[in-house]
């Protein structure tokens, strides 16, 4: 059995609604607090919508006292600074920038970056992180985070004191850009980024579970997300970005984009690592401060003081969950989540 620090997930989608309390206890089996993503219908943008959701997880939860979710608000130009405080006094952590119809539910997103440099600016003053979707929606689809990159260093360059985070890099440029512009950036890998590529996806059979957005690049791209992973830099940490859709939803004409990670986020990354030799039984140092340690560095928080147990217990991971096929659905683990 191997101890570790409870890990973070910096990005998460629970959805709204019935499935809600199924999908929290999922994430709450692994980690201590997720950074929860404002992109549901309608989305969280305001004061009241803040609360409503965070009463409605509250809800959710109620059998979960160890979970903490963190919020984020879904940025617009039309945001007020009164808004934006009150958000701020109901605790929330970040906010998160969509580009125009980059993802899902993001039809409202930003057309232009420059029109919400106003909220932004209120945003460094209340050091309250930027979350940005980085990608450039009109691009062809393997250029879109390659293309958004400008973006994020006028914003970088406009805004020097605010910390950003690059969430779910998908690309090599993506890395470099991160490791490019100082302490405060950084980025967010996923499970499924790390662990598979485009042929994973379409190479063979179609894998529609492993559709999302960013999708799935090189071989090149996902050797340079796990060279960062494995680097030990602290500014670079795991937000599974973990987004249940119904097998309906995703295995018809037109598929939801998203993965879902979370049942099996940590014991799938920690074989991982051991397998990629980052770590071993003895010293798993590496994966801890990846997955527990400069997340919550970066964000300002504390570190997380309970623990999780991992079990070298292999065990077949189901076929579905609530209805949605998860990240290595049908397929034998090594290691469990005590
Ligand atoms: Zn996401």
């Amino acid at each position: 059995m191997i101890r570790i620090r409870k890990p973070d997930d910096f990005h998460i989608h629970l959805r709204q609604g019935p499935n809600l309390p199924a999908y929290l206890a999922d994430a709450a089996g692994s980690f201590a607090r997720a950074l929860i993503m404002p992109n549901t219908l309608p989305p969280v943008n305001n004061p009241a919508r803040l609360r409503e959701y965070q009463q409605e997880i509250s809800r959710a939860g109620e059998d979960l006292p160890d979970f903490q979710p963190l919020y984020t608000f879904k940025i617009s130009g039309d945001i007020t600074g009164e808004e934006l405080e009150e958000m701020f006094r109901r605790g929330v952590t970040a906010g998160k920038y969509y580009p125009l119809g980059a993802t899902t539910n993001a039809e409202d997103g930003v057309a232009d970056h420059r029109n919400i440099f106003p909220v932004l600016d209120e945003m460094q003053n209340r050091d309250l992180v930027l979350c940005i979707h980085g990608e450039k929606p009109d691009s062809f689809v393997l250029d879109r985070e390659k293309d958004f990159l400008p973006v994020l260093r006028d914003i970088r360059s406009n805004f020097p004191r605010l910390r950003i985070v690059l969430e779910h890099i998908s690309t090599e440029a993506g890395i470099q850009a991160v490791q490019e512009l100082g302490d405060r950036t950084a980025g967010t890998l996923t499970v499924h980024h790390l662990m598979r590529n485009l042929d994973h996806l379409l190479g063979g059979m179609l894998n529609p579970h492993l559709f999302c957005k960013p999708v799935l690049k090189t071989p090149g791209d996902q050797k340079a997300l796990v060279d960062a992973a494995f680097s030990g830099s602290h500014r670079f940490f795991l937000g599974t970005d973990s987004a249940p859709h119904k097998r309906g939803d995703k295995e018809c004409d037109c598929g939801c984009a998203g993965t879902y990670t979370a049942p099996v986020a940590i014991p799938a990354l920690f074989q991982f690592f051991l397998e990629q030799g980052a770590i071993d039984k003895e010293n798993t140092r590496l994966f801890q401060d990846f997955t527990s340690a400069h997340g919550a560095d970066f964000y300002g928080l504390e570190k997380n003081r309970g623990e999780l147990i991992l079990e070298n217990a292999p065990w077949k991971v189901p076929a579905e969950y609530h209805g949605v096929v998860p990240f290595l659905a049908n397929s034998e683990l090594q290691w469990r989540v005590l």
